[in-house]
């Protein structure tokens, strides 16, 4: 079959890998200059590449380290012992190991011991998330872990990802951050390892495109879908056309082709937007029923160090951004030339006024925040900063939400629809985009 596969992030790369393997010829249309979509790298000059978004892996995700064996580069990842604080009560409390939790003073020590008691049942319970998934993780925590545990510690962390959501987000979804990432016995007990591709996530995206073209296909960056009619007619957007935004609708069309099959890997809305077809009325309604909250992420190179942590949640809520991630905490300077970078993560709902700002007016936002985690920083540490703004970076898993996810299978034979919605009970990530690549491949296939 020729196929177009829209969208050149981990899961259409990989799909189209996988079409590829199976004799298919694929055209991926991706609308950014780059490819990687949310794992897209920027050049932050001196030769070196770095995620636009802060990303990492678990010991636990088997399947991108499977496709770095596959692809002739099992030494790419590195793992690398990780650290981690929780910010709260005006100072940074370490939060790596289990001991860390017994010492964690904002909680009474009632709270501590039966905070890691509930944790442990929850990892020795099982692989099933039914008994999850109609209760809200509220609801779960406070009867668990008690009131304070929620107050104090997963209220804040929920609020950081979901904002005004917080309180509806299914525990299915915390269920499987807290069991399915890092166990608390065996060799990663006393200090969790996280994984970091040596030159960036880009070279994977190289191996990926190289195979897809290998196989006949072409991988076209700059080249948006911006309408996909019946008979699977693609029109594509003009270059540039990301300069207009992510809907569709407002590219200038640039010209057509036309396939015997589509996989779709872009968000929800996106999809949406370029659908000039018919879909089941039931298929559109559960596109529609789930809302995204936008990562604003900024980037800093600082002329020094910030803080001891790679990791560290803030679970103030006074302060106006919800995590600080030192990447040169994970990954040693000395890998830069002992350049320090750091980014400064949100997570907001789509409308946010601080959204709208650039990364200058960011940072003053943030400045008196950053000065309380580190009371001695200056702007003057900051020698570059690069602001960068995903608006479905986080789908809202709310009570139901296994209910409402489509599914791969449009209802339209030979279209298929992959994405980061999709992903559950696990929390998103390029390790289950992976996954879904492979998926939508089989999916498309078994028709
Ligand atoms: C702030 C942040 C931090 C993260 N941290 C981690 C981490 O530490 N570890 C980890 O593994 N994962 C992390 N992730 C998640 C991970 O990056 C994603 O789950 C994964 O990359 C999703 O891949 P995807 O291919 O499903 O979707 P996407 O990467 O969203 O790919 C969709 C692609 O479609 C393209 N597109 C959009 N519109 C069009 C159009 N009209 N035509 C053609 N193409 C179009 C987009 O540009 C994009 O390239 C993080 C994400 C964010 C936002």
């Amino acid at each position: 079959m020729r196929v177009a596969v829209i969208g050149a992030g981990v899961a259409g790369l990989t799909c189209a890998y996988r079409l590829t393997q199976r004799g298919h010829v694929c055209d991926v249309y991706e609308r950014w200059p780059g490819l990687g979509g949310q794992a897209a790298t920027i050049d932050v000059g001196g030769g070196h590449l770095l995620e636009r978004y802060y990303h990492h892996l678990f010991t636990s995700d088997r399947h991108i380290a499977a496709l770095y064996e596959e692809l002739g580069m099992p030494d790419e990842l590195e793992w690398r012992p990780s650290s981690v604080a929780f910010f709260l009560e005006g100072r940074s409390w370490p939060f790596t190991s289990p001991v860390d939790l017994l010492r964690f003073r904002p909680l009474s020590l009632a709270s501590r011991i039966r905070m890691g008691a509930a944790v442990l049942r929850l990892q020795r319970g099982g692989d099933d998330v039914a008994p999850f998934e109609g209760i809200a993780a509220r609801e779960w925590i406070r009867s668990a872990m008690g009131a304070e545990a929620y107050a104090k510690v997963w209220g804040p962390l929920l609020r950081g990802k979901f904002g005004d959501r917080a309180d509806d987000i299914s525990m299915a979804w915390l269920w499987g951050k807290l069991t399915m990432r890092r166990k608390l016995q065996g060799k990663e007990s006393r200090q969790e390892l996280l994984g970091y591709p040596r030159r960036s996530w880009e070279p994977l995206f190289g191996a990926l495109r190289d195979a897809i073209e290998a196989g006949g296909g072409r991988v076209l960056i700059d080249r948006p879908v911006k309408r996909l009619s019946a008979g699977f007619e693609l029109e594509f957007g003009a270059p540039g056309s990301f300069r207009s935004g992510h809907d569709p609708r407002v590219f200038d069309a640039a010209g057509r082709e036309r396939y015997e099959a589509v996989v779709a890997t872009v968000p929800n809305d996106v999809f949406r937007g370029m659908l000039d077809l018919e879909l089941p009325r039931d298929y559109l309604q559960r596109l529609d029923s789930i809302e995204y909250h936008t990562a604003l992420c900024l980037l800093l190179e600082l002329d020094r160090s910030f803080t001891p942590f790679y990791w560290t949640n803030i679970a103030d809520p006074e302060l106006p951004f919800v995590g600080v991630i030192e990447h040169t905490n994970l990954i040693p300077p000395e890998r830069y030339d002992g350049r320090r970078f750091l980014y400064v993560a949100n997570y907001l709902a789509p409308g946010h006024e601080l959204l709208s700002l650039d990364a200058e007016a960011v940072i003053a936002r943030y400045e008196p925040g950053l000065r309380r985690i580190n009371p001695a920083f200056d702007r003057s540490w900051i020698k570059a900063r690069w602001l960068h703004r995903e608006p479905a970076a986080q789908p809202i898993v709310t009570v139901g939400y296994g209910d409402r996810i489509p599914p791969l299978q449009t209802g339209v034979p030979n279209l298929i629809l992959a994405n980061t919605t999709q992903i559950y009970p696990e929390d998103r990530g390029t390790n289950y985009a992976v996954r879904l690549g492979g998926d939508a491949a089989d999916a498309l296939i078994a028709g």
